[in-house]
């Protein structure tokens, strides 16, 4: 049976039967904007008669080298006579012409993205009757002018510029402010003038059949899906390539029929704040693509409420119905036509991450929506939002004071940004892809093909444009800082630089963005720790804490890092990583002294001034953490990473030795002759420390072994200062972890080594203190005799950083910075296996290591301290694997406790 190319928005039934009744294949069918009509139209909301041409047609369409599929052209002139029934209007009829437009629509909504055409079916001969039915030449020559504008730019991809100059030049003219002003006359000129443009540019007459410029319009929306806008749009956002966009053909309503007319767009909650209110812009005597496009000042919808109460009633009826029945925040589009209400469009609104968080929880409370369901709406990354930091308000308040508060615009998507100016997309891009540069994009309003720019900046700032203009929308998707409608600015484009007043910012000039207030300043504010105190992110997160089965833990070295990790809701200290406490500068000396001993009693010397620094270190984690597990973790990298550079010593000294030959007088020489011995004796102790691949070399447990002296004194400060906290009343929950064990006679040796120092201490100190060894698996030597390890551990910690390196055979750092991305960009690897962890390969040795560590010790405790435990994809594998907890970053904790609810909601249990 051929396929069926094009369904009426009545056959959603038929929809439905073909495609199995999910919805989610109804909306890859129709499109969102197709199905969403269609399902609008199945609930009784006024909608303009219409029918979708499919996305299966898009793809066909694309396949056949932009060839029409056979069959469409017949079946779309069967749903068109149709809608000429239903409506007593006739397509192409001079008398009593039916309008069309064209509009796009993936599945997924990708705002304006692809292309849209309006007004289809407008001549010379429907104008015409169009004035004699309507007795308005104004409107009818207003509506001609936009199908030649539309089709020109979208069509035949003539620039716009090119067709508002015209407009911009009549208005100066007729001495006007705006397009509503205009005559009939002047939109006739308009006209004429548009045709020439279009003649001017492709060599063609405007096409007056209207099936012809169906036609046409409807192959320009099945190519923009392969546009370089859409492309890119679809490359960051993660949508697949190969759905497809259908197309909707929509009988036209008008806005722009006088003052009981309008259009507009609105969300059925704040967008910004997720706020339980209708928020939109909306123009009277006006056509569609005003309002979104920025270029007329929008009205509040309050307005409305003014100037059209029964209809602005009517609308809020209509706007929480939709919301009530797809219980979501919906974005809808709407006309007004001679005082009667029309919705063009429904889809789930776009958001800012506070927004979706308070939505979520809000729908919970008022019944709409489950737990599970507000869960699973708010993604881990959203929560990322609220430990971005935001600007400090001391550094704000001395800003304003100096006058360097430039301008305040509408606060779109929250965020501090700061960075330097870039007056176009590609600018921006430039400078900030490729040259590593903190950009704001500023721009007098943004379109689709902005896109790339924006992605690049760490924020946006339009002078025109609204809460649901095209550049507020992209923002707020992808999570950028944005104020638009800042009107005091002046962007001069042929002079890059920006006005406000008698300030003028050039290009390139450092200003800072503050999208929760909606304040642009010049110049660079300090920014600050996030207040994550918001209440509905911390329902959210208690309600996640019902549904996880995971703990959630976190890797901190220093008490402030433990106590923010606990306030943010760690459940223990995964790792403490104590050689980052070796490094700081008053313990570093002694670290190098104990590595370049010649004799042991120096060296014991120097491991011992180090002792009561480490005893300090854990007593200040273990007070934090009162009644949580500790897993310290002891020394890990190669010894020379505390001394100075191979290269830079060899150098120095060679320097120090011409410096020598120089010398001005004895007293000179004495002091470089000293200086001298002192480099060569550190250099021959780095020389003989010297290692090919110094993180294959001598570190972790083997360091450990060559060196006990320094694990054990690190033990020792452990035990020492969990006798003492406890003393104080605290209750200490030491665990030592032994790090990059690869043979089970390591860990066996280490072990029985340091136990001995820790019982020893416990005897000395007189208490008893319950503590844990175990080891991590970064090797998969350990992960694949597990069953040995677990003799010897009582918790494993999956090192996923070095269990990436060592299963890969690949260098992070080398990688990261060379070849990964290449692997990347080519999709060699889905995923960089640093970020997410390799579920194929490090996933199956995590996966014998958890069966054969349990297998031998059912009780043993397993963890992942890898940087991968604070990232969802790897959370949703550890809770697959049954792993106790994940272990990451103090910011991360929140995240990463909602990506453990979700992975355990979506496993069922
Ligand atoms: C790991 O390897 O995953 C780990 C936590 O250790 P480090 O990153 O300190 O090597
Ligand atoms: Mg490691």
């Amino acid at each position: 049976m051929s396929k069926k190319w094009v369904y009426r928005f009545t056959e959603l039934d038929q929809v439905e039967e073909y495609v199995g009744g999910s919805w989610d294949d109804v909306r890859g069918l129709l499109g969102g904007k197709g199905a969403n009509l269609a399902e609008m139209v199945r609930i009784g909301v006024p909608v303009p008669d219409g029918f979708v041409i499919t996305t299966e047609a898009c793809n066909e369409y694309l396949s056949l080298g932009e060839k029409l599929p056979e069959g469409l052209w017949e079946e779309l002139t069967t749903s068109l006579n149709e809608i000429e029934a239903a409506t007593g209007k006739t397509f192409g009829d001079p008398k009593n012409p039916l309008l069309l437009s064209c509009r796009s629509g993936a599945k997924f909504s990708m705002p304006g993205m692809m292309d849209t055409v309006l007004n289809i079916g407008m001549n010379d001969a429907t104008v015409a009757g169009l004035i004699e039915r309507t007795g308005d030449p104004r409107v009818a020559y207003d509506l001609y002018r936009r199908l030649i504008q539309m089709f020109g730019s979208v069509v035949m991809h003539i620039p716009d510029e090119k067709f508002e100059e015209v407009i911009t030049r009549t208005r100066k003219q007729a001495g006007v402010k705006t397009d509503t002003e205009l005559t009939a006359e002047h939109w006739m000129a308009v006209t004429e003038e548009f045709k020439n443009i279009f003649r001017f540019h492709t060599h063609h007459h405007f096409p007056t059949e209207p099936y012809a410029q169906l036609q046409m319009a409807t192959e320009a929306v099945f190519m923009s899906w392969n546009g370089k806008r859409a492309v890119d749009y679809r490359n960051a956002a993660g949508i697949p390539h190969d759905l497809g966009t259908a197309v909707a053909i929509v009988t036209m309503v008008y806005g722009n029929l006088g003052d009981d007319s309008g259009t507009g767009v609105a969300l059925t909650r704040s967008g910004t704040t997720g706020e339980r209110r209708i928020e939109g812009d909306y123009l009277t005597n006006a056509q569609g693509e005003d309002v979104v496009a920025g270029i007329r000042k929008t009205k509040d919808l309050s307005e409305l409420k003014k100037e059209m109460p029964e209809v602005h009633a009517e609308f809020e009826r209509v706007a929480m119905s939709l919301e009530n029945h797809y219980r979501e925040m919906q974005d809808v589009e709407f006309t007004i036509e001679k005082g009667k209400l029309w919705m063009l469009q429904t889809r789930d609104g776009k958001r800012t991450s506070q927004a979706a968080v308070r939505i979520a929880v809000d729908m919970v409370e008022e019944g709409i929506i489950t737990k599970e369901e507000a869960l699973m709406r708010v993604t881990p990354e959203m929560l990322d939002f609220f430990f971005h930091p935001q600007f400090d308000p001391q550094s704000i308040k001395k800003a304003i004071q100096d006058n360097k508060l430039l301008a305040k615009g509408l606060n779109v998507s929250p965020g501090a940004a700061v960075g330097i100016v870039a007056l176009d997309a590609d600018l921006a891009e430039i400078w900030g892809k490729e040259d590593g540069k903190k950009v704001i994009m500023v721009r007098p309003e943004t379109r689709p093909d902005d896109v790339h720019g924006m992605l690049a900046a760490q924020g946006i700032v339009t002078s025109r444009g609204g809460r649901t203009s095209h550049a507020a929308l992209v923002a707020r998707q992808f999570g950028t800082p944005a104020v638009v409608g800042v009107d005091d600015m002046d962007i001069d484009l042929t002079r890059r630089q920006i006005t406000v007043g008698d300030m003028v910012i050039k290009e390139g000039e450092c200003i800072s963005v503050d999208g929760t207030t909606g304040q642009i300043f010049l110049g660079e504010i300090t920014t600050k720790e996030p207040d994550i105190k918001d209440e509905w992110l911390l329902k959210l997160l208690s309600w996640s804490d019902e549904f996880r089965t995971l703990g959630v833990w976190a890797n901190s070295d220093y008490p402030v890092d433990a106590s923010r990790a606990r306030e943010y809701g760690a459940e223990g200290i995964g790792l403490c990583r104590t050689e980052h406490m070796f490094m700081e500068s008053e313990r570093l000396p002694f670290v190098q002294k104990m590595i370049l001993a010649e004799m042991d009693v120096q060296r014991s010397e120097a491991i011992k001034s180090l002792l009561p620094y480490q005893r300090e270190d854990f007593a200040g984690l273990f007070r934090v953490m009162d009644g949580l597990p500790v897993v310290i973790r002891l020394i890990d990298p190669p010894l020379h990473e505390f001394l100075p550079d191979h290269v830079s010593l060899v150098r120095e000294l060679s320097d120090l030795k011409i410096q020598l030959q120089h010398a001005p007088n004895l007293d000179a020489i004495d002091d470089l002759l000293k200086q001298v011995r002192t480099k060569e004796k550190v250099l021959s102790r780095v020389e003989v420390l010297r290692e090919d691949n110094p993180m294959l070399g001598l570190r972790g447990v083997r360091l450990g072994i060559h060196f006990p002296e320094l694990p054990q004194m690190q033990v020792r400060a452990i035990f020492e200062a969990a006798c003492l906290v406890t003393r104080e009343g605290v209750d200490v929950r030491p665990e030592v972890m032994i790090p990059l064990t690869s043979h089970v006679n390591e860990l066996k040796i280490q072990r029985e080594s340091l136990e001995k120092v820790a019982r020893q201490v416990m005897e000395e100190m007189g208490v008893k203190i319950a503590y844990k060894f175990g080891t991590m698996i970064e090797i998969p030597r350990a992960a694949l005799t597990a069953d040995k390890l677990a003799e010897y551990a009582e918790f494993f910690s999956f090192g996923t950083n070095d269990l990436t390196q060592t299963t890969y055979g690949i260098s992070r750092d080398d990688a990261e910075s060379g070849f990964l991305i290449e692997y990347m960009v080519h999709g060699i690897l889905p995923d960089n296996p640093f970020e997410t962890i390799d579920a194929e390969g490090v996933g199956e040795l995590m996966r014998i290591a958890v069966e054969k560590g349990r297998a031998t010790n059912p009780n043993i405790k397993l963890g992942i301290c890898g940087e991968h435990g604070g990232e969802a994809k790897s959370i949703a594998l550890c809770h697959k694997l049954g792993l106790n907890y994940v272990s990451c970053s103090p910011y991360r904790v929140p995240l990463a406790r909602l990506a453990a609810a979700r992975a355990a909601i979506v496993a069922g249990h």
